[in-house]
């Protein structure tokens, strides 16, 4: 009996067999894609125009092509292989972050805790995936850091994606909050925000001043990847 497309559908979704960030058949994750991830050299970044509050961020390859195709399987079809991979970035990215930021270096020479803080996701996200992408990314990060699941969204926010800076801005303004139950914990800790994706920043602005509005200590973000320009606005993609 010759395989039904819907047959082949459910066996792709079963055991993807084609690479992540171009397609290719027979494997998960190409070499070619490996090298494009793996070769980006981890940079600091701000976004154009740079809103007031963005912390110091540091990220790694340009989120277009492969890597940005890898992000989206990764955290929208459920390709959880690539964790590791999108790990292993981070980690370059975060180990300078904490190189370029004096009281983050000084902190781990003396052995004093980094709390590694993902962004939050809203609950609709965390019910529609049945997973939370960022901390899962964070805990596979981290070395000697604490992962730290402070930050949750207070209200309703809208999907991002659609929306232009400013609009992006507003959503998210005073939307996210630190859980009391950290709060102390937090108190002068220098934190190190962790996202998959910096577009406009406003994501990263927004948990930096939950974080520094509870006293935490000198705050800065990583991510694996950065939007290489403005996006065109309105763009029609799912993410938060
Ligand atoms: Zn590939």
């Amino acid at each position: 009996m010759p395989w039904r497309p819907d047959l082949l559908a459910l066996v792709e979704l079963a055991a993807p067999s084609s690479c992540a960030g171009c397609g290719t058949a027979g494997t998960r994750w190409c070499p070619d894609c490996a090298n494009v991830l793996g070769t980006a050299a981890p940079r600091p970044w701000r976004p154009t125009p740079c809103p007031a509050g963005f912390p110091p961020t540091w990220t790694g390859p340009a989120y277009a092509g492969p890597v940005r195709a890898a992000v989206v399987a990764w955290k929208e079809r459920d390709r959880v292989e690539l964790t590791p991979v999108l790990a292993a970035v981070l980690r370059g990215v975060l180990a300078e972050a904490l190189a370029a930021s004096a009281p983050h270096t000084v902190a781990v020479l003396r052995g004093a805790p980094v709390a590694l803080v993902p962004a939050p996701s809203a609950p609709s996200s965390v019910r529609t995936r049945g997973r939370r992408p960022v901390p899962e990314l964070a805990a596979a990060a981290a070395r000697t850091d604490l992962v730290v699941d402070a930050l949750r969204l207070t209200r309703r926010v809208q999907d991002q994606a659609g929306l232009s800076a400013r609009q992006r801005a507003a959503n998210l303004e005073r939307a996210v909050t630190v859980r009391p139950r950290v709060r102390a914990a937090l108190r002068g800790v220098p934190c190190v925000v962790v996202d998959d994706v910096v577009t406009t920043g406003a994501t990263l602005v927004e948990c930096a001043r939950a974080l520094r509005a509870v006293g935490a200590g000198p705050v800065v973000a990583v991510t694996v990847a950065a939007t290489a320009r403005r996006p065109v606005e309105p763009r029609p993609r799912r993410s938060d």
